[in-house]
């Protein structure tokens, strides 16, 4: 997961909400059923937004329309959020309905929101909202060369209690993720780092640090798939040693 820049709120969203929320009210004081509906537009903002990821898991996806919309704190409990564009993402089917669908688990479950409260109250989310600009999913979440049944996995571990309920909750360390993290360390991060390690072996300072530009541009860019694992790569395939040697630095993402 890797932190997501939210951009303003479409104008369109703000008429949606009026009129979505006043039918929903409605809608429960005669203990019918909440229709939500009205997320067409936004949809595709935030599909750009998130450069075409899935704000979980970070897998591109080819077209938002057979993608879903994501409620970091779920529709079914938060109706009232419903259309709140603070509380809208984009997921992958997997990340959204397979894993999170409606959990919310909270550090203390009696400090949840009531119904029309703003958000966050006194609630402590124990999933992270990689749209939250006070917080860094890479200080949370950290993935970790491992074995898994005899092979190399890049395993993702919570750093903190928030980052392992969220990797829990969103299901990040699911088999399927877990072949897509090798196939993308196998077949894009380590070519990009194949000519940082000839200079090295060749003692050519400058070409180090070229290949080393060019691997960051070309791995750590917004729209780059699984991100913050190709940072924590980074970090473990090019040693300290190296990295201090040659002054290599990861700048902040
Ligand atoms: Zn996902």
């Amino acid at each position: 997961m890797i932190r997501i820049h939210r951009t303003p709120e479409p104008p369109t969203l703000g008429p949606t909400r009026t009129e979505r929320l006043t039918a929903a009210r409605r809608a429960r004081s005669k203990g019918c059923k909440l229709e939500f509906e009205g997320y067409g537009e936004v949809k595709e903002n935030l599909f750009e937004m998130q450069h075409r990821k899935c704000c979980y898991c970070e897998k591109l996806e080819e077209q938002a329309k057979y993608r879903d919309v994501e409620h970091y704190r779920p529709k079914a409990n938060y109706w009232w959020l419903a259309w709140t564009w603070e509380n809208l993402l984009f997921a992958c089917f997997e990340c959204n309905r397979e894993h999170k669908r409606d959990q919310f688990p909270l550090v203390d479950e009696s400090a949840c929101l009531t119904a029309e409260q703003a958000p966050p109250g006194n609630e402590q989310p124990l999933v992270l909202d990689p749209s939250d600009s006070n917080l860094d999913p890479l200080a949370e979440i950290e993935y970790r060369r491992d074995k898994v049944q005899g092979k190399e996995r890049w395993v993702p571990y919570g750093r903190t209690l928030r980052g392992t309920r969220t990797i829990e909750v969103c299901g990040l360390d699911r088999p399927a993720l877990l072949t897509r993290y090798s196939d993308h360390v196998n077949h894009v991060v380590r070519p990009k780092l194949e000519p940082l390690f000839r200079a090295e072996e060749r003692g050519d300072t400058r070409a180090v640090v070229d290949a080393w530009s060019r691997a960051k541009r070309g791995l750590l860019h917004p729209a780059r798939e699984f991100r913050a694992l190709s940072h924590d790569v980074l970090l473990v395939l090019v040693p300290p040693s190296v990295r201090q040697r040659y002054h290599l630095s990861l700048d902040p993402t």
